[in-house]
């Protein structure tokens, strides 16, 4: 399988020079860069406040002037160098004007430096010491300010407005990298500041909390609370979604103490959402488990390793294989997960090996697999941003995978055409050509409605489907099922919406599709999967560059998880448990006679267990107790005869478990993470695991050798990742000292695109599990809070504490039907829960339509938790509900 390495210097090599001189010295600088850059990049210093080397220049600060041979003073981070240029940074001339500048700056700003939090990083200072400023002529100059509230709102940083030196970075990098606009000037002259829309304090506003503009302010007047100065960094990767950004762990006295983006990180170039950026509290919190813990009498007791392991190994011996059964994590690195398959189908002799990820994306796994035997047929970042059309369905990206999210707004901002499908209204709807806004679940008429427009109008791509697709007449006629007479009524969408939006994704190329777990949590998923596979091969798309299908996966190595072979069915790289001579080579590698037989999924596990048939299950990394909206769940964990769980923390599941085991953090080990791009990228441990807590391959390959079995002799994640290569095709070209320089991001050989053949597949409408009636009238859509929807976190109080837990979001239509005060609270009741939350009255959700943040506890709670079979396919994204106020003497609704 080809790899496509990313190297850091090849821009460098590629641009063209020119020679200037500087301060009377020759330098050959890139060909259409500023003096300012072309100083800057050779370590001579140039006074500047409002340039920033990832924005626009602008040139308002007028403090990097500089003296050009012909005399005239120019700002040097606007003037483009050219060949045989001569300037000097430094001249009587330049001084006579920089000076007065720098004078009232300094004069008019707060001069505490030494309880400054930027004391020592501050652009302000330093230039104070270039400029050699006179105090005694600065007390003079300095005028008598009032003195401005500290903004200390937002958990995580700090705005002081007496620091502000006005410069504008902040709101330039809010508007024209995070893409948000938070916050602008306010006031003017002397009272000049900035500040959120309304003056409001930050954390009333728009803002994300990404830190973006705290990262850039050149002094202190935006700073992040209780900052400490790393003393070495490290490698890694955000361990939250699968965007995968590339981080820097800082560390001082084996303590985590900051994370900060990864510049030269293909995926983010440095950019990281809220949680990447300062979510990364749980790794120090005191709730980390330590010690092996053993139940005894309903209750647990600390243990040794070897109590522990000793335990796990006499009780594993008493089950036969089909008796066990093995839940991975999809956020455990690649290096765990392959262990976590290897110890399940080795020392247990089970195929019953799956992971997390199916609980998100059970429908995008089986429908891609079905239709083009392959996993995943996903764009990379950059493809996508060059995309000419980009459908984005079931997601609130920027919320979900904030830095995907930005990349798609940027890649509007460069001409491609958004094609969003969402019922409520979300941050992107404002850069959509086209927002289709189907009643909950019914995006699979949708997109057949689409299919049916893109053949009458006969833009279908007749000779990819002659020679490369499988079933077309079949489709064909199934389409017939889905007029745009019918799919109106079905979806509420106009049929010249539909029309519309069809005919943008049939013509513009190249085309990507993107979804989440907003389509994979309904009943027909994988019916909505098939649609958006049905559309790609339609029109010949599916094998174009920038054009992929892209899965976002929820959980930050979901993808590696799969690659790994943490599924019933498939070895490492989707190499099939059925096939003799796969069967053969794992053998003769792995030293043991294994299963042939297809394993359980997870869910199929879960009932397998409720009828005795599974009897242990060893849980990594992962919650089902309170991740699968399913009373039954816990029924099953009950009647478990022996669970071990192995985590960083207790959760729900742990109330069940018999033994539970500390695993370290991300922060704690080496390994490599896949990302829904499948890029794979390499983590560096920063600190040592805490107390006595174990990466988790470590663990699994302790109980493997007490077991007696060879083949887990593994001494560190690199043998593991070199037996992974040998084995595993999709990976052979993965190393450590590749992985060490660059990122890897594996793609599908060219044979294999023009080799493979498609499936269409013919689709039937199924009516909605949930329906809206008398007794329940409006429909529920659950949302993923950004801030405090997962296990790590929750353990971030910041985090909690910026979370939309708990607010209703209902239409104003809604509210005065129903009698509903905005800022009340009133009980929300589907027909199998009820829960409370704060009413909000809001447009993003259309008259019908009521949107929640749900925790999964409160999923558990409404959402279908009576269903009687447990399916991979059980409703936890909608349900029917009415709303009643909980307070007297209701008035009628008021917008916010
Ligand atoms: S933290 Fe992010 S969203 Fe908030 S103001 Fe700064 S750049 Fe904008
Ligand atoms: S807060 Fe910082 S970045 Fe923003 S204008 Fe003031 S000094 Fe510049
Ligand atoms: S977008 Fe995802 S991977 Fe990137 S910083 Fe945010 S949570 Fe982490």
């Amino acid at each position: 399988m080809p790899v496509r390495c990313v190297y850091d210097s090849e821009r460098e090599q590629l641009m063209e020079k020119v020679t200037i001189k500087i301060d009377g010295q020759d330098f050959s600088v890139p060909k259409n860069t500023t003096i300012l850059e072309a100083a800057l990049g050779n370590n001579i210093y140039i006074p500047h406040l409002c340039y920033h080397p990832d924005l626009k220049p602008v040139g308002n600060c007028r403090i990097c002037l500089v003296e050009l041979d012909n005399g005239r003073i120019v700002t040097s981070c606007r003037t483009i160098v050219r060949e045989g240029m001569a300037l000097k940074t430094d001249s009587p001339e330049v001084d006579k004007v920089r000076r007065p500048v720098v004078e009232m700056l300094i004069a008019n700003h707060h001069m505490d430096c030494r309880s400054c939090g930027k004391k020592g990083n501050c652009a302000l200072q330093k230039i104070r010491a270039k400029s050699k400023i006179d105090k005694k002529r600065l007390e003079r100059l300095r005028v008598p300010k009032e003195k401005l509230p500290v903004d200390t709102s937002n958990p995580f940083f700090e705005k002081n407005p007496n620091k502000c030196v006005l410069c504008g970075i902040c709101i330039r990098t809010c508007k024209d990298i995070q893409k948000v606009s938070a916050i602008n000037f306010a006031g003017r002259g002397h009272t000049a500041r900035v500040s959120p829309f309304k003056d409001t304090l930050i954390v009333q506003s728009r803002c994300e909390s990404c830190g973006e503009c705290v990262v850039r302010c050149p002094v202190g007047a935006l700073v992040v609370k209780n900052f400490k100065r790393p003393k070495d960094e490290f490698r890694s990767v955000c361990p939250y979604c699968s965007v995968g950004c590339g981080i820097y762990l800082g560390t001082r006295d084996n303590v985590l103490v900051n994370i900060r983006g990864n510049s030269k990180n293909p995926v983010n170039k440095g950019q990281l959402c809220v949680k990447g950026r300062f979510g990364w509290s749980f790794v120090n919190s005191t709730e980390r488990l330590t010690s092996p813990l053993i139940k005894q009498n309903g209750k647990f007791i600390k243990a040794t390793w070897d109590e522990a392991l000793e335990l796990i190994v006499s009780k594993f011996k008493n089950y036969k294989r089909e008796e066990f059964a093995l839940l991975a994590s999809a956020k455990s690195t690649n290096e765990d997960s392959y262990i976590a398959q290897k110890f399940a189908r080795v020392v247990t002799g089970s195929n019953n090996i799956d992971s997390s990820a199916r609980l998100c994306h059970a429908s995008s796994i089986n429908a891609i697999y079905e239709t083009t035997r392959r996993m995943a047929i996903a764009s990379s970042m950059d493809e996508i941003e060059q995309s000419a059309c980009i459908i984005v369905a079931g997601t609130n990206i920027t919320r979900t995978h904030p830095v995907a999210g930005i990349r798609i707004k940027k890649a509007v901002e460069n001409g491609a055409k958004l094609i969003l499908i969402s019922p409520n209204e979300t941050d992107l709807c404002s850069f959509a050509k086209v927002w289709l806004r189907p009643y909950p679940a019914t995006d699979a008429a949708l997109l057949m409605g689409m299919c049916g427009v893109i053949v009458d109008e006969g833009l279908f791509d007749e000779s990819f489907i002659k020679e490369r697709c499988d079933n077309f007449e079949d489709f064909k006629a199934s389409i017939d099922n889905f007029t745009l007479g019918r799919v109106e009524k079905i979806t509420g969408i106009e049929r010249d919406t539909i029309v519309e939006a069809a005919k943008l994704y049939a013509t513009m190329k190249p085309a990507s599709i993107l979804w989440s777990t907003g389509i994979t949590q309904h009943p027909d998923g994988t019916d909505i999967v098939h649609g958006f596979v049905n559309l790609s091969i339609l029109t010949g798309k599916i094998v174009q560059p920038s054009s992929g299908l892209s899965p976002l996966w929820r959980q930050n190595n979901a993808l590696g998880a799969c690659d790994m072979g943490c599924l019933p069915d498939f070895y490492p790289g989707y190499q099939s448990v059925t096939s003799p001579e796969v069967q053969k080579k794992f053998e003769s590698s792995w030293g043991r006679r294994l299963n042939p037989e297809p394993g359980l999924t997870f869910t199929e596990t879960i009932q397998a267990t409720l009828n005795g048939k599974v009897k242990t299950l060893y849980i990594i990394g992962s919650d089902p107790a309170s991740r699968i909206t399913h009373q039954k769940v816990k029924e099953a964990l009950k009647r478990a005869e022996f669970i071990v769980l192995q985590d960083i923390f207790l959760n729900e599941t742990s109330k069940f478990a018999h033994v539970v085991l500390p695993a370290a953090s991300f922060a704690e080990k080496d390994g490599t993470f896949t990302n829904t791009e499948r890029r794979v990228q390499r983590i560096h441990k920063a600190i040592e695991p805490v107390k006595s807590s174990k990466p988790d391959w470590h663990i699994l390959c302790d109980i493997a050798k007490k077991s007696g079995f060879k083949g887990f002799d593994f001494t560190c994640t690199e043998e593991i990742m070199s037996e992974i290569s040998s084995l595993t095709p999709l990976y052979k070209n993965v190393s450590y000292s590749a992985l060490n320089k660059v990122t890897m991001q594996l793609t599908s050989p060219d044979e294999e695109k023009t080799q493979v053949r498609f499936k269409f597949t013919p689709l039937k409408y199924k009516t909605p599990s949930e329906k809206a009636d008398i007794d329940f009238p409006l429909i529920l859509i659950s949302e993923m809070d950004i801030y405090s929807a997962g296990s790590l976190s929750r353990k971030v109080e910041g985090l909690n504490s910026l979370s939309a837990k708990g607010l209703v979001y209902l239409n104003q239509k809604d509210a005065m039907d129903f009698e509903i005060e905005n800022d009340k609270m009133v009980k929300v009741i589907s027909r199998y829960g009820e829960i409370e939350g704060k009413a909000k009255i809001t447009d993003i959700s259309p008259p019908g339509i009521v949107a929640m943040s749900l925790t999964e506890e409160d999923t558990h709670l409404l959402i279908n938790s009576s269903q009687e079979q447990i399916t991979e396919y059980s409703e936890t994204k909608v349900c029917a509900v009415r709303i009643v106020p909980l307070y007297e003497s209701p008035t009628k609704g008021v917008p916010s």
